[in-house]
């Protein structure tokens, strides 16, 4: 089979030639992971001490950061800046399910006299991992860190466009201790090697991070053998700006909230839903602001925004935005490929704003995952909110006002897994992230992320057994 070449978005370098994995490899990683959990070591290791090897990662995470950060950005085109601050946050996600690990979760249930009745947490057993291209380390850390501290084994694939990352990770993961087995990478293009992972009978559990239509597929193919799905699908979230937001702040977070890594986070604030009385200024302001993002090499200092990440992603993105200029949205700035042919051998695209917007629009409602900015204008604070929940995702969501009473009502208001008021974008280790609706099932960080790997299992001791005579 040829090599696979993995390439740099910004210049179409090859950074790498791999082996994809065959089917048969790809079997046999399951089967490696099921025969590590089933007859290994590894399940029979405490918490404290998986907690310790945890944290082991973590030190070789810091080790090894500015490596890990310089292949992040040639795989994915981002920031250097950017991947530095995902190494941090990757190595707070192991330390934190370090934490959680060392405690004993055990939770006993006060039944009466003579039972002793006890709810303990058993990990779920063969976990597949299935990782996207826009944070190809930063979302795999939060799939094996609570999958190690729970005590499960794994197979992990990472995307095929930008696997660097996560085949350092787990030769770091490997270097610190961890058992054979435990741990195993399938590389390889994800509609050839994925269904093979998800359907097989030995795998307990698959959790995937990627487009709507590929968790669709995931969720039938693990319907079989009826295993537990884990779902993170994207969103399209609304960005509301009441005409009383502190203007600085809520226009800056508009800009970095949608045009951050060219658009590519599933959180990105993609719909503006500005105050009709705010608009003008807000947008006026925008415009000028998108057209000074410096694009460019993502190793660069003065880069603050690289390519999209391949040839087929930018077409769909040119395929959105002519989409939206048939179906009538006003192009205000972008639109297109830059100029500068310094940038011609990149993926780039520019930043790109729409106003005059409609809930009905295809570019409103479908998930572009690029530097594309929707406008649309409210008057009353009902509206606002149903604009905001006008879309079939759910994953995360900012309103922006001074009035503090009226942000918490539209937070609560907002069926999206994630309200910011009065920001855009931060999350934390120790709070769940994931969506409502369309944009998955169960949670990833905070304790639920580790809760998506555990089986609760009660154990009901009689301590004084007697008969019940029931049939006597
Ligand atoms: P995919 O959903 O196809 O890719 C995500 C992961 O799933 C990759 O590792 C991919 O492998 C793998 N995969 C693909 N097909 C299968 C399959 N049949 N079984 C198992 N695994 C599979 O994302 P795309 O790259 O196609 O992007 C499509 C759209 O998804 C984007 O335009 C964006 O809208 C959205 N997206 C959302 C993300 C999020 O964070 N929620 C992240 C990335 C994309 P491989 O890459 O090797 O094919």
């Amino acid at each position: 089979m040829p090599k696979r070449e993995i390439i740099n978005p910004f210049n179409q370098a090859i950074i790498a030639k791999l082996d994809d994995a065959t089917e048969e490899e790809a079997r046999a990683a399951v089967l490696a992971a099921r025969a590590a959990f089933d007859a290994g070591e590894w399940p029979q290791w405490t918490g404290p001490r998986r907690a310790a090897l945890l944290r082991r990662v973590a030190e070789l995470l810091v080790r090894n950061k500015s490596d890990l950060a310089r292949w992040e950005t040639v795989d994915t085109g981002k920031t250097i800046v950017e991947s530095e601050i995902d190494i941090d946050d990757v190595v707070s996600v192991f330390r934190y399910y370090a934490g959680l690990a060392e405690q004993d979760h055990t939770r006993t249930v006060d039944v009466g006299p003579n039972v002793v009745s006890k709810v303990v947490y058993e990990p779920v057993g063969v976990c597949v991992l299935i990782t996207p291209w826009n944070y190809p380390l930063l979302q795999a850390s939060w799939k094996i860190a609570p999958a190690l501290a729970a005590g499960n084994t794994m197979v992990v694939k990472p995307s095929e466009v930008t696997p660097m990352t996560t085949i350092k990770l787990v030769e770091l993961i490997e270097e610190a201790g961890v058992p054979a087995g435990v741990v195993n990478l399938v590389l390889g293009a994800g509609p050839e090697v994925g269904p093979v992972l998800t359907s097989a009978p030995e795998v307990d559990l698959v959790s995937f991070t990627g487009g709507l239509s590929t968790g669709q597929s995931i969720m039938r193919a693990a319907a079989d053998t009826v295993k537990k799905i884990a779902l993170e699908l994207g969103g399209k979230n609304p960005n509301i700006v009441f005409a009383d937001a502190p203007f600085e702040a809520a226009v800056d977070h508009a800009l970095t909230g949608v045009f951050l890594h060219a658009g590519q986070v599933c959180s990105a604030g993609t719909r503006l839903i500005v105050h009709a009385d705010l608009h003008d200024e807000f947008v006026a302001e925008l415009v000028r602001r998108a057209e000074t993002i410096q694009l460019g090499n993502g190793l660069a200092p003065d880069s603050r925004s690289g390519p999209l990440v391949s040839a087929e992603h930018r077409a769909k993105v040119e395929r959105h935005v002519a989409q939206a200029i048939v179906e009538g949205a006003t192009l205000l700035t972008g639109g297109r490929r830059p100029d500068d042919p310094n940038l011609a051998a990149g993926f780039f695209y520019l930043p790109t704003i729409f106003d005059n917007c409609r809930r009905d629009m295809s570019i409103v409602q479908e998930e572009t995952f690029g530097p594309i900015l929707t406008v649309e204008t409210f008057t009353e604070e009902d509206e606002a909110v149903a604009l905001g929940n006008d879309t079939d995702y759910g994953l995360a969501g900012a309103v922006w006002t001074a009035d503090r009473e009226r942000g918490r009502r539209v937070a609560g208001r907002l069926r999206h897994g994630t309200v910011w008021i009065n920001d855009f974008g931060p999350y934390v280790p120790q709070a769940e992230w994931g969506g409502f609706k369309r944009s998955g099932i169960g949670r990833e960080l905070g304790p639920s992320g580790l809760a998506e790997y555990q089986e609760a299992k009660h154990v009901y001791e009689n301590t004084d057994p007697q008969p019940e005579n029931w049939f006597a």
